[in-house]
């Protein structure tokens, strides 16, 4: 008897949501549609500029070729915002090591041409990790709207990325911790 397809994964409640940093239409499309089929909730950036304009995802594959602009400034900018996990593809194997991607603040790497399988151990690899250094709840605000990881120095208000500057984020968190103090009755 025929097997019925299994139900479509994408979009599922709680799925890691991968973001496919690749301007190569062959290698991208390929990716994405394997990637979801391991149930991942793959959005595609296939410019610098469409990666840094993406909403946060829980990790991301980053292609350093990219037409607009260098992947290592992107890696550098991403890895300011957040800590999310970034997997750097390289067609340069040779010049990617260690040393240049802790620079960068990328996680791991991969090298073109890379098998499917490897790239997704890897990615669990790097989100088992990743999960592990979770921020404790003492390390997280949460007002309103307004969540701060104080590990990361990240601040998102319903759910959009702020940048500020050091001085900016740690008035922020005396205000915000103040305010949870306010709302515990604490004064
Ligand atoms: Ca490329």
């Amino acid at each position: 008897a025929k097997k019925t397809a299994a139900p479509p994964r994408r979009r599922q409640a709680g799925a890691m949501q991968v973001l496919v940093v690749e301007d190569d239409e062959t290698i991208a499309e390929p990716l994405c549609a394997g990637l979801t089929r391991e149930g991942f909730d793959v959005r595609h950036a296939p410019t610098g500029a469409a990666a840094l304009a993406a909403e946060p995802a829980d990790l991301v594959l980053l292609d350093l070729g990219l037409p607009d602009l260098d992947g290592r400034v992107v890696c550098r900018e991403l890895r300011e915002r957040s800590a999310v996990p970034i997997i750097v593809v390289s067609a340069r194997g040779d010049e990617i090591d260690r040393v240049i991607l802790l620079e960068l603040g990328a996680d791991d790497y991969v090298v073109k041409p890379f098998g499917f399988r490897e790239l997704v151990a890897r990615m669990r690899a790097v989100l088992r990790r990743s999960d592990s250094h979770q921020a404790s709840p003492a390390d997280t605000l949460d007002v309103g709207g307004l969540h701060i990881d104080r590990r990361s120095r990240a601040v998102t208000v319903e759910g959009r990325h702020l940048t500020l500057t050091p001085k900016e984020f740690d008035l922020l968190v005396h205000l915000a911790a103040h305010a949870v103090d306010d709302a515990h009755g604490a004064h």
